[in-house]
């Protein structure tokens, strides 16, 4: 088992126009089930590729436990990597597809036998051994593609959006089977994907990237919580946080932000908004966090006409008619101003149980 850690890494490719990695700081620690989510294009299959051996570091170090792993070749590393295309061998059974990395390695062949057996037994695949790829379900093949990695016993795993070609069901199965075996083997495990559910749920710890660069590093709990910057609070949370306008004004002697007629005061971070009283601000309120009220026209309360109601069986999404605008000010970074220009329309997530209708004016 390894611990991994990237220093000031950048990447750029040869015609590249931007810097696929800039300054990558990360450490992985040992048997950690490490999440790396973003965007297309921010740079995840690039970091992931570079803990494998697989693509040149241009600058920085990357260090796997005290071995700077810079010029390592791939086999030196002893880590494993499972692909989104499962990349087996269609002509081998299950069994010799499993075996397959031990047998190049010149293993001994009741070793070899040994270590299937266990493998194909921890991954529910042992009544499958005879079987050819082609006769498997694609969460069968995707548990194959798992044991050729586990069986090497690897220092760590690597995998890029393995559970990208499944089905929604299967890949819940998958995400709570991968989760398991990280848990029983603990083995350092880098995943790369850029679904934030699969972030969510499965890693110990995040990291959220965008255009290259790290833009939080925390529990998905904290993700959630306590975004630092626009970019992570719309990226975790589904559906998307809401983003709007508002500005810092003063209300019973303390702060509060006023979005329109509604008055938020700020208990939490009164000090920080005390100093900056009169700015204008972005407000990023979750779907589920607005509970339906009667109370309209009250102070706390926002209402609006309901535009458009997605009935998702335990909750309805309701889709409303306002829509936060740009914000200027110098709270807004220049980037999160174009996120504000593209918010869609306001959307909250209320029980299920609750009747509302296209058209009707709800109360928040
Ligand atoms: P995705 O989720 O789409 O796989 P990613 O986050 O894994 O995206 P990378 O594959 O790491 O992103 O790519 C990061 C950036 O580097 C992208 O802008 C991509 O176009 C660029 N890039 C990747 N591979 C190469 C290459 N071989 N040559 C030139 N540019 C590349």
């Amino acid at each position: 088992m390894a611990e991994i850690s990237f220093t000031n890494v950048s990447k750029t490719y040869a015609g590249g126009k931007a810097a696929a990695l800039k300054d990558f700081n990360l450490k992985i620690t040992d048997g950690e089930f490490m999440v790396l989510v973003g965007p297309s294009g921010c740079g995840k299959t690039t970091a992931l590729r570079m803990i494998a051996g697989l693509e040149d570091i241009s600058s920085g170090e990357l260090k796997i436990d005290d071995t700077v792993a810079n010029d390592l070749s791939p086999r030196d590393r002893d880590i494993a990597m499972v692909f989104q295309s499962y990349a087996l061998y269609p002509h081998l059974s299950v069994a010799d597809n499993i075996a397959f990395g031990l047998k190049v390695r010149g293993a001994k062949p009741d070793v070899i036998a040994d270590k299937v057996r266990e493998t194909a037994a921890l991954l529910e695949l042992t009544e499958f051994l005879d079987r050819k790829p082609s006769r498997l379900s694609g969460g069968q093949r995707q548990r194959v593609a798992m044991g050729r990695a586990l069986v090497r016993s690897p220092n760590a795993f690597l995998m890029d959006e393995p559970l990208s070609n499944l089905d929604a069901r299967l890949r819940g199965q998958m995400r709570a089977e991968i989760s398991r075996l990280q848990r029983m083997t603990a083995v350092t495990t880098v995943y790369v994907t850029h679904d934030q559910v699969e972030a969510m749920t499965m890693g110990h710890r995040v990291a959220v990237m965008n255009k290259g660069t790290l833009q939080q590093l925390d529990t998905p709990r904290a993700l959630y919580d306590q975004p630092l910057n626009m970019f992570v609070a719309g990226f975790i949370g589904s559906p998307p946080i809401n983003f709007l306008e508002g500005r810092l004004v003063t209300h019973d002697n303390g702060p509060a932000v006023a979005i329109g007629e509604f008055l938020l005061p700020l208990a939490q971070q009164g000090e920080r908004a005390a100093r900056r009283i009169d700015q204008r601000v972005a407000i990023g309120i979750r779907p589920e966090h607005l509970k339906l009220s009667d109370n309209a026209g009250m102070p706390g309360t926002i209402s609006a006409r309901a535009s458009f109601v997605e009935d998702l069986g335990a909750d309805l999404l309701v889709h409303m008619d306002d829509k936060g605008t740009a914000a200027s000010g110098a709270v807004v970074m220049d980037d999160e101003r174009d996120m504000m220009k593209s918010a869609p329309r306001l959307k909250a997530l209320v029980d299920g149980s609750h009747r509302v209708r296209r058209d009707d004016r709800v109360t928040f």
